[in-house]
């Protein structure tokens, strides 16, 4: 570089401007810089002292390209076969109990395994909101668009292709009025990646013959949402928006949206493309976020060289479009009324909705916040138990999702979503007049400041102990809080709440009345009568929308004069004061696995790690009942699915205050028997733990007829929901053909429709007369506390006895027989094209040995499964290549989800077979050199460290689930 360069580069980063730097959790041990580069970009920098040593793994997690908004369940879990270790598993769509309750509580997700990338995330103050409106899903399209390539670096698919052969990956998403990219890389590659990132936003090409292709991919997207529930119902809910108002756009965009008339070769459109992108995309109007293991000079450096090139349209400071002057969007009549809909999934869900004036400008008081605390609360008192005791409901959750589309700077909604059973379907009005009814309780109390400070305290907790998110998540949601607040509170913003507005509460509060509220019915009931005669445009969904009848506001109105069966909730015992740290002996910190308590108790093994590592006052406790009760007919499968459901059923009142204070609760079926899991603060957990197992032997006494038909109902919907997904049936079929005792959902969703409560009890009466207890202690514990709480989990539970020998008979596997086998199932939603495809090879019982050639291969195969079958053929949006481990049968897997209009299911595996051809003669040509590098990052890869204690608990578990206790599993792989 020449000399005149240097000097001009020094003299830009002295112009750049320090922002205040925001606060940040005292257990976070990053360190950030907050600028302003002289054409107006706002960067933070972040540097991450979590990373040590070198790492060049070349390996990557498999990224899944999830985008859009309305993102509707997690891809299900790779490499374990775990049956259903979520609870909405089942149902993604329900209103579940934790779900968007209260808008302040954010869990931290997981850490992806794996080796800690390098991040980065650019976030544009421009989204949907400013779509032209001859070209709805502009803004959309122009997000697709700005990857392919740029002056700079021309090739199409340059950075991607970049991305992955450094382990990494690049995601983009638009929202109403932001639109984020993002990406990661190994730590090594992150300058050569930003400088190839940041021409993007300097010179995109949007090249004329890169449309159609990312035309196609933005129809697939729109495609696989169309079978969901909650997208339809947000297009819906838009559609309510006065005329002319953005919050009515349609932000999806699909192929004819984007296909002007009269523009047969694109031109017009592409004109208008640019024209967007040079009226919006200007410096001035982005944030940026960096974080790497670099120190914060190096960061900066870097930040000021390469992004100060990126043009800023504006002399005046950042002037995003203003949407206020077009006024309040959902001041209509037609808000204001009942919408009956027919959903996809079979479900009775209502759902009542408030527009109310954006609260954007309150985050530090929150008051949606404090609001849904309260609405959504399930302990004593609360509404939602009211609704379970009348056996009208099963879940609510109530608040506002922080999304775009539920808040943005025209409005903030607040919702609250029922799930019913039959019974609060035919009494619905009842339902609603319920909730009025609490409501009205609330806004005669006026908000109370101590409820309001003990949320102020669990959020403090929270925040002081969270754990690290990955960094390509962190820098994306950080990005997006630039625009939300200010400097100081760019971390803080979104997870704490600051001021107490008693005035700011109320007003809040009060505006949740009648005579403003939309109402929205779910059910399938609505089907065949012939009453849902509209259809809303984009996503074709039926509905009815009518006034609220004059009785139902009646008979709303005389509920606020009677008794009211409801109260605020008492102080919180759970909550946590006693954050002390156990200091475990040098010996025991120095085994890196659990070891085997020695204990008397027979059928009882109890695995304990103290934790030295992580130095948090949490600990995880997990219990699994095996019986063979759980594998020897379908019957009993369901059985114990409708056991672990009514088990939480009934504890929920009682617990939820622990739920609340952080501490987690998951009771669920596994191919074996029941695992209840709890976790949190450590202080406090034995008395989640009491509560437990008091309710389960209780379990038969205070079981009840009416929540049992209404459990069993929802299991039945939950079993044919299922079923509609075609991703979810396959692996269920493909479980069912290898796996003696897995009993597929279909000849469950039989059985289901006869039991009992008779059956019920039975079935409970004789689990707990004999299992085997597998238990696994981590966390801060002492030896000698984690045997006794262990312990008094058994004892209490467990009078009589463990299994006998031989009770129990192994899980069997079944051989593939050579040659092509094929499954075809037709879908359960005939209207839905969406289908997949998976190809699952056989190798054989797993050794340590043919495991890792196994995974290798697989490794090798990610990049060039999903280059060729996605991005060249087109086959579909979701392709990749696994490994499968079956309760100790190896073998692996390509799926492709495709849609059915464009290729045959035929065509599909032919074209994976024939990738496969193609794969084996690249592989023998492979170099023995090219192979070690390959064979090396694997190593180091398995080698990262565990990031968290969860992580390295579920890593133990999963041994634990699936009998096989190689706690070092790892670490025999690499050797
Ligand atoms: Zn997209």
């Amino acid at each position: 570089m020449d000399k005149v360069g240097t000097d001009e580069k020094k003299l830009c980063i002295s112009k750049a401007i320090y922002l205040p730097n925001p606060v940040k959790s005292q257990n976070d041990k990053k360190e950030y810089r907050v600028l302003q580069l002289p054409n107006g970009m706002r960067v933070l920098l972040i540097s991450d002292p979590n990373i040590t040593g070198e790492e060049d793994s070349e390996d990557g997690g498999e990224e899944e390209e999830v985008d859009e908004e309305c993102e509707e369940e997690e891809e299900e879990e790779e490499g374990s076969e775990s049956e259903t270790d979520e609870e909405s598993e089942m149902d993604p769509d329900s209103t579940e109990s934790n779900g968007v309750d209260s808008g302040l509580t954010r869990k931290s997700k997981q850490i992806k395994e794996g080796e800690r990338m390098a991040a980065a995330a650019l976030c544009v103050n421009i989204g949907s909101f400013s779509d032209p409106s001859d070209l709805p899903g502009l803004a959309h399209f122009l997000e697709h668009m700005v990857f392919m390539g740029s002056s700079k670096y021309p090739e199409e698919n340059a950075f991607d292709e970049f991305l992955k052969t450094y382990g990494g990956g690049s995601n983009a998403s638009t929202d109403y009025e932001t639109t984020t990219f993002e990406f990661e890389i190994h730590q090594r590659y992150f300058h050569q990646a930003l400088e190839i990132f940041a021409e993007f936003f300097a010179s995109p090409l949007l090249l004329p013959n890169s449309m159609k292709r990312e035309k196609e991919a933005i129809d697939s997207e729109f495609q696989m949402a169309l079978p969901s529930d909650s997208c339809r119902k947000q297009q819906l809910f838009a559609s309510l928006a006065k005329d002319g108002h953005p919050m009515a756009n349609f932000t999806w965009g699909n192929s004819s949206t984007l296909n002007l008339a009269g523009d047969p070769d694109g031109t017009e459109l592409n004109r208008r493309l640019r024209l967007f992108w040079q009226e919006h995309y200007t410096a001035d109007r982005m944030t940026l976020v960096l974080q790497s293991k670099h120190e914060l000079n190096q960061l900066e450096e870097w930040a000021v060289s390469i992004f100060q090139g990126i043009p800023s349209t504006n002399s005046q400071p950042a002037c995003p479009p203003n949407f206020k002057d077009l006024g309040f969007p959902f001041d209509t009549p037609r808000f204001k009324r009942v919408l009956k809909v027919v959903p996809v999934k079979d479900v009775h869900q209502v759902c009542l909705s408030w527009a109310l004036p954006s609260q954007l400008e309150n985050y530090r008081i929150k008051p949606l916040g404090y609001l849904s605390w309260l609405i959504g609360h399930e302990g004593r008192g609360s509404l939602l138990a009211y609704l379970r005791r009348k056996v009208w409901a099963l879940d609510l959750a109530s608040g506002n999702d922080e999304s775009g589309s539920d808040h943005n700077s025209t409005y903030a909604l607040f919702s609250i979503n029922i799930s019913l059973t039959e019974r609060g379907m035919a009494e619905i009005e009842q339902v609603i007049a319920a909730v009025f009814q609490y409501i009205y309780m609330l806004s005669n109390q006026g908000p109370e400041e101590r409820i309001w400070r003990e949320i102020q305290t669990i959020e403090d907790l929270s925040f002081r102990y969270v754990e690290d998110s990955p960094p390509v998540e962190n820098v994306e949601t950080l990005s997006e809080h630039m625009h939300k607040y200010a400097p100081i509170d760019y971390i803080t913003g979104d997870a704490l709440i600051f001021d107490y507005k008693s005035d700011v509460i109320s007003e809040c509060m009060n505006a949740l009345r009648m005579d403003n509220v939309n109402i929205m019915i779910l059910s399938k009931d609505f089907e065949n009568a012939d009453i849902c005669c509209d259809i809303e445009p984009w996503f074709q969904t039926r509905y009815e929308a009518k006034d609220i009848p004059d009785d139902w506001k009646q008979i709303w109105s005389r509920a606020l004069e009677g008794e009211l069966p409801f109260a605020i909730p008492e102080p919180n015992p759970f909550l946590a004061s006693d954050f002390s740290l156990y200091e475990p002996s040098s010996v025991a910190a120095s085994i890196s696995v659990p070891t085997k308590i020695h204990c008397t108790e027979e059928g009882f093994s109890l695995w304990y790690r103290p934790d030295s590592k992580f130095r948090i006052p949490k600990a995880v406790l997990n219990f699994y009942l095996v019986t063979p009760l759980s594998t020897d007919c379908a019957r009993n499968a369901v059985l114990l699915e409708i056991l672990a459901k009514i088990l939480k059923h009934q504890l929920m009142e009682k617990v939820y205050d622990a739920l609340v204070a952080q501490l987690e609760l998951a009771i669920h079926h596994y191919d074996r028997g029941l695992v209840i899991k709890v976790s949190g603060f450590n202080h406090k957990l034995h008395l989640l733990i009491s509560a437990i197992v008091e309710q389960f032997v209780r379990f038969e006494q205070d079981v009840v007829d009416e929540v049992f038909e209404a459990l069993r109902e929802q299991q039945e919907k939950a079993y044919k929901n299922f079923c509609i997904k075609p991703s979810k049936l396959i692996t269920d079929a493909r479980l069912t053909l290898l796996h003696t005792s897995h009993w597929s959902v279909l000849e469950k969703s039989e059985e289901v429709k006869d039991l009992t409560l008779d059956d019920l009890k039975l079935f409970s009466t004789r689990l707990k007369a004999s299992f085997n207890l597998e238990c696994l202690v981590q966390g801060n514990y002492s030896n000698e506390q984690a045997s006794e709480v262990a312990l008094s989990f058994k004892r209490n539970l467990q009078a009589n006895g463990r299994l006998s020998d031989g009770a129990l008979s192994p899980i069997r596997i079944c051989q593939v027989p050579l040659g092509n086998k094929c499954c075809r199932l037709a879908s359960f939603h005939p209207t839905d094209s969406n289908s997949v495809v998976v190809n699952y090879y056989q190798v054989g019982p797993t050794n340590m040995h043919q495991t890792a050639i196994i995974e290798i291969i697989v490794n090798l195969m990610e990049e060039p499964v999903f280059d060729i079958l996605r991005t060249r053929e087109q086959l579909g949006y979701n392709v990749y290549a696994t490994l499968r481990n079956t309760f100790g049968v190896l073998g692996f897997s390509v799926t492709v989800d495709f849609q059915a209009d464009k290729f045959s299911a035929s065509h599909v595996d032919a074209r994976i077979e024939a990738f496969l051809n193609q794969f084996n003669l690249n592989l023998e040509a492979m170099s023995e050199t090219e192979l070690q590098t390959r064979v090396q990052s694997l190593i180091k890869l398995k080698q990262v460290p565990d990031v968290s204690l969860d992580e390295e608990v579920s890593r133990n578990w999963n041994e634990i689930l699936n009998e096989e206790y190689l706690f070092d599993r790892l670490q025999q792989e690499v050797h």
